[in-house]
């Protein structure tokens, strides 16, 4: 029992400090702050000052109706209850419990018969002044109540500000990570870089040397091949670095887009052109027959359709066709590159514009690729005040658009 006392006693909260004095400093922080919340005119000193002229009034406002209604004023509590009231609505609880108080003797002493004197001593005049001390105290039962509504609703908001400065300050935290992880990222891809072309050239060289020798020996053809794996396997990771660095450089807003006027369907054919003769693929482009002029990075567009195409052809069937259409309306021009492969479930579109994020089709597929492209593509696009999204029916279709404003 005793060991109990002592550990309710010693209890703590997470700064350490014991809780129950926490609670009462806080109670106690709580009315000041409700009070500092009020106007001046409406604090409790003065309420308990103003009690006194206000009961005053309550009761003779009673001996007034007595004397003009004689026997027929049935109702005689109710003047001092309405002061009771006032009282209590503008200065809260302690003040109504002295007007109750104030108001019992008073009308104990000037209305209850016999007058001008207290019965209160007598089980008689506690009866007759019984019903208007229960109202009365009921009232202030009621203010305390919605008195302490109050409160709870302050130390809500307080809480709530609290929170907010706290997840204010964690943001701050995080925007202060992020961006130590993205010099982090761009300071390794610029490492990275030259080892990677270095490695990739003396590669090439090797390559290049070895098939001037004579292919006479069993060892050559191993070599030959692992060195045509070093080769594409740097070549992968010089892509990705330079993914990477563009990625970093966006988020950062290093990279300086290079604006002007440009033929977006221009951009197009160039990128269908280069992917046709990498893939071997049905590539259908419907354009307007006017150019397409959007203001842009003609570079940079070139990027975000050779990433959207590309896909398409990575991510459906060799003998399906891809297609790419533009549309040109009220001053904006929407791109449309849809495929006919497996898709991208519901639940997996929204995540797909995310750096690194591959479907689990994807990761389970021989299909190589870091996640990069379509984070890239949104960048560059958002960039250019425009706007990417997907829509995907499994095992039907899948549309990427990409949406423009106009040149004016
Ligand atoms: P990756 O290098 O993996 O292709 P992207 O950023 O270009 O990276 O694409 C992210 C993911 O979105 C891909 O891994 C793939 O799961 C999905 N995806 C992109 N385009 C398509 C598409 N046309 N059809 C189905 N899935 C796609």
């Amino acid at each position: 029992m005793k060991d109990e006392k002592y550990m309710r006693e010693t209890l703590t909260d997470r700064t350490g400090r014991p809780l129950k004095r926490v609670r009462l400093q806080k109670r106690v922080e709580l009315r000041r702050l409700y009070a500092a919340h009020q106007p001046r005119w409406r604090h409790p000193l003065i309420g308990y000052l103003a009690s006194v002229p206000i009961v005053a009034l309550g009761v003779a406002a009673s001996m007034l109706g007595r004397q003009i209604l004689g026997a027929n004023f049935f109702f005689p509590g109710i003047p001092p209850s309405i002061s009771i009231l006032i009282v209590a609505l503008f200065w809260g609880v302690g003040p109504a419990l002295l007007s109750v108080l104030l108001a019992t003797i008073a009308l104990d002493y000037f209305y209850i018969p016999p007058s001008f004197q207290f019965d209160l001593m007598t089980l008689k005049g506690v009866l007759q002044i019984l019903p208007f001390l229960v109202s009365g105290l009921f009232i202030a039962i009621i203010v305390a109540q919605r008195e302490s509504a109050r409160m709870r609703a302050l130390e809500a908001e307080e809480e709530s500000n609290q929170r907010a400065d706290e997840l204010e300050q964690l943001n701050e935290e995080l925007k202060q990570a992020n961006s130590m992880k993205d010099q982090f990222l761009s300071i390794a891809s610029h490492e990275l870089k030259t080892p990677i072309t270095t490695i990739r050239g003396q590669a090439q060289v090797a390559l290049r040397r070895l098939s001037k020798l004579p292919q006479d020996r069993p060892e050559m053809e191993t070599m030959t091949t692992t060195l045509q794996r070093i080769d594409a396997q740097t070549h992968r990771l010089s892509d990705l670095v330079d993914d990477l660095l563009a990625l970093s450089g966006l988020r950062s807003g290093k990279l300086q887009l290079d604006m002007s006027d440009c033929d977006l369907a221009q951009v197009c054919r160039e990128v269908i052109e280069d992917q046709r003769l990498l893939h071997n693929r049905p590539i259908e482009l419907t354009t307007p027959p006017v150019p397409v002029i959007v203001c842009g990075d003609s570079n940079r567009l070139n990027q975000v359709v050779t990433n959207l195409v590309s896909n398409a052809i990575k991510y459906s069937p060799s003998e399906s066709p891809v297609q790419v259409r533009i549309q040109q309306e009220k001053g904006r021009v929407l791109l449309m590159v849809q495929d006919f492969g497996k898709g991208i479930a519901q639940d997996q579109v929204a995540q797909i514009f995310e750096p690194f994020y591959r479907t689990p089709d994807a990761v389970s597929s021989s299909k190589q690729g870091m996640g990069l492209g379509l984070a890239i593509c949104k960048d560059i696009v958002e960039r250019h005040n425009g706007r990417i999204w997907c829509e995907s029916i499994p095992g039907q279709y899948t549309t990427f658009y990409v949406e423009l404003p106009g040149a004016s």
